[in-house]
């Protein structure tokens, strides 16, 4: 389906589409039309006057009999009242300010009357109600229609309106022409779809149930359709480029490192080094991706593939999301290879935040092609990075970086390096396929041995007791040897960024502006202030770690930490992945429902790393029955990072699986879901290897090329931002 990209500026007026832009982030007219109802409600039954429900939704047939119109006590502003009867009842509509109202409501007008009935000094009323007047004699069915037509409530914020949006979205539709198809008539046609124009408009404006609801079914075909057509033409891109092959040598550094290791590898450790290996040794690139659960020991994996590299004098780069992950990965592999292993191999830094001088160094060393192994940052990513030899690159922690990064580094070689994926939020193979279907995937199935388990508890703020109790019990931990951590969403009171990574969670709630409350959510920096006062943890030594520090001050309060110079420490989510303190035992996470699930997890695999269970305290002020609080839950509830990503999966509204990320951060799924549709999606992607295996170059389809170009580009324009 091929939306046109316009500003909303040009069909709108300027006021309604600024609002649009601000609060729902909706700037073209693509956005506005994939700004699909959350649900639909109708008018309500049409009920007898005498029977109406006060506090529901209903709509009468009536006859007005009465109109009055007068001023309102001690204010400005008036009242209309008018009486309506269907011959059995009485009912008052009221109208605030709006005396041109008379106009059409006059006595002996019928009409059907919509609104939410209450009661007004013991009279039933509907303030404000929808309605609609019969010019002439209407019948009962046709009045059943209009009371049964499905009104589309969207997503909205307070500043603006679903009828807001629902006008904004009439408007849009009345003016333009019918959309391009990008799945081919034929497939169409076998699978019953609407046509792309149809179903965006029976989305909007439906006149039946049904109608939404094969809407709703086309066009989640259509992302499943355009989603696996992506991935397959990705991956069909990726075997027809030539990478240089890198076999390892056998009796090279891979065995070298083996030989010096304190531990045995894990089974899964060995097979998926030996699937790396295999892809190294292809003239075509490798696009792997390797899952494996916090702790599965995934940097020894990656440091043993840089190891094949640099066996044929290539050069590895070891890309991680943050600067104290980059710096420990770094300090790690120097503390496994030995100090002599990692000099010969040059073994090189490079992060945004190093000083000058070094990090000239750091380039030099990079450019040369002296450094084989280079660990660092997006600063990688930088244009003026240039690598001698660039083999492989091993992107850690994938879940921080879309496919945008990815593809950036891979750009950097003079013919494109192998790529390996790491991420700690593993999915099921099957859905893995489909959701990653231009990888290939290998999964480390099982933990080193002697791990320690983790028990994780949800405390509501609505429960204070409990959350005294929790102060007490990071007391008793730290009172016997170990250490703590507090994680907090933000920095200080002034932060409006969240570190958190709250794109996770659907942006615009039902009648909530996200944004809105940010301010009042826990900051590491007070919180550490107020924790020095807590006389429960009186004379501990307390620090605080955050995204804002230099990254010297960073990894001094991370040395400390690691020398138990620090007893707490509160941090906001620069310590989510790899960070490795095995004396640490206990985590308390503020705000919990402000992270997201496979977040809190990643968090959480922080403790329990050495010879101590770890704790894991989840502090939120999520209500009840809320879906925050099922995040929440089923944090607590599972430790297994499969299931927890299925169902991380399954209570997204929107995936990120294209690394497609819009402007405003939006998906490009919007209806889509991965675990839900899963059968769906299996369908499309049969479909489309159909049409690629007939018309690889798709000459026979050129809306579908069209589309996909559109989406590439939008990749590249993402990947030009980054
Ligand atoms: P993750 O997969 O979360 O990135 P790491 O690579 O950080 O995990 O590994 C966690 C810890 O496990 C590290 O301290 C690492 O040295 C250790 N480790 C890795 N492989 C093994 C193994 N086969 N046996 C014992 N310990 C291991
Ligand atoms: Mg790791």
């Amino acid at each position: 389906m091929l939306l046109p990209d316009e500003q909303l500026s040009s069909v709108l007026g300027d006021r309604t589409a600024k609002a649009l832009s601000r609060h729902l982030g909706l700037n073209t007219i693509a956005d506005l039309l994939q700004h699909y109802p959350r649900r639909y409600s109708s008018r309500g039954e049409l009920t007898p006057i005498a029977q109406l429900p006060i506090g529901e939704q209903v709509t009468v047939v009536a006859e007005v009999v009465e109109v009055r119109e007068r001023r309102m006590k001690g204010k400005s502003g008036s009242i209309l009242e008018i009486k309506i009867t269907d011959g059995a009842g009485f009912l008052t509509l009221t109208f605030f300010n709006q005396s041109w109202r008379q106009k059409d409501l006059r006595p002996k007008v019928r009409g059907l009357f919509a609104g939410k009935i209450g009661a007004y000094q013991g009279k039933l009323q509907l303030a404000h109600p929808d309605y609609e007047l019969f010019l002439e004699e209407v019948s009962p069915t046709e009045a059943k229609r209009w009371a049964d037509l499905p009104i589309p409530i969207y997503p909205a914020a307070s500043a603006i309106s679903t009828w807001t949006i629902a006008k904004s979205i009439g408007i849009v539709l009345d003016s333009f022409a019918d959309l391009t198809d990008t799945i081919p008539e034929e497939i169409r046609r076998e699978s019953a779809l609407l046509s792309a124009g149809e179903a965006i408009r029976k989305i909007h404006q439906p006149e039946t149930s049904a109608d939404w609801q094969q809407a709703r079914e086309t066009l989640k075909f259509n992302e499943a359709f355009l989603l696996q057509a992506t991935l397959l033409q990705r991956r069909a891109a990726n075997e027809s480029a030539r990478a240089t092959s890198r076999p390892r040598k056998a009796e090279g550094f891979v065995q070298l490192l083996d030989r010096q290791l304190p531990f045995e590898l894990t089974d899964s450790q060995r097979q998926v080094g030996d699937d790396i290996f295999a892809d190294l040794e292809k003239t075509h690139p490798m696009n792997r991706l390797l899952q494996g659960e916090v702790g599965s020991g995934k940097t020894l994996v990656a440091l043993r593939a840089m190891l094949a590299v640099a066996d044929s004098d290539g050069q590895s780069a070891l890309l991680a999301p943050t600067e104290v992950l980059a710096a420990q990965h770094y300090r790690s592999i120097e503390r496994t290879l030995g100090e002599e292993l990692a000099k010969k191999l040059g073994l090189t830094l490079l992060t945004g935040q190093m000083p000058a001088a070094e990090r000239k160094k750091s380039l030099l060393q990079i450019v040369s092609g002296k450094a084989q192994l280079v660990v660092g940052t997006h600063a990688l990513l930088a244009e003026k990075v240039e690598f001698f030899d660039l083999g492989l690159v091993i992107v850690d922690e994938q879940h921080r970086f879309g496919v945008d990064q990815r593809d950036a580094l891979r750009l950097k070689g003079k013919q494109p390096p192998h790529v390996l994926t790491m991420t700690a939020t593993p999915i099921p193979r099957t859905l893995a396929v489909t959701v990653f279907g231009d990888l290939d995937i290998s999964s480390i199935t099982e933990l080193p041995k002697n791990r320690q388990p983790i028990s994780s508890h949800v405390v509501q703020l609505s429960q204070p007791s409990l959350v005294a109790r929790v102060w007490q019990r990071i007391a008793e931990e730290i009172a016997d040897g170990r250490q703590a951590f507090v994680v907090c969403p933000r920095i200080d009171e002034n932060d409006e960024d969240l570190e958190a990574e709250n794109s996770e969670i659907p942006e615009v709630e039902e009648g909530l502006d996200f944004k809105r409350d940010v301010k009042k959510l826990a900051a590491a920096i007070p919180i550490a202030e107020s924790l020095r006062q807590n006389p429960a943890l009186a004379n501990l030594k307390i620090a605080v770690l955050h995204g804002r520090m230099t990254s010297e001050e960073k990894s001094e309060v991370m040395s400390d930490f690691l020398a138990r110079q620090i007893d707490l420490l509160v941090s906001t989510t620069v310590i989510e992945v790899g960070v490795d303190v095995p004396n640490a035992s206990v985590m308390v996470v503020l705000d919990a429902d402000r992270f997201g699930i496979s977040q809190l997890h990643q968090l959480r695999g922080r403790v329990g790393r050495g010879e101590h269970p770890g704790l894991c305290l989840l502090l939120t002020s999520a209500e009840n029955d809320s879906l925050a609080l099922e995040r929440v839950n089923a944090v607590a509830q599972n430790s297994d990072g499969f299931k927890l990503s299925e169902i991380d999966l399954e209570l997204r509204r929107e995936g990120d699986v294209l690394g497609l990320r819009q402007s405003g951060g939006r998906s490009s799924l919007r209806l889509l879901r991965v675990i839900a549709d899963a059968q769906l999606i299996a369908k499309a992607r049969e479909q489309v290897s159909r049409i690629f295996e007939n018309d690889p170059k798709l000459q026979e389809h050129p809306d579908l090329a069209k589309a996909l170009a559109q989406i590439e580009d939008q990749t590249r324009d993402n990947l030009a931002k980054v």
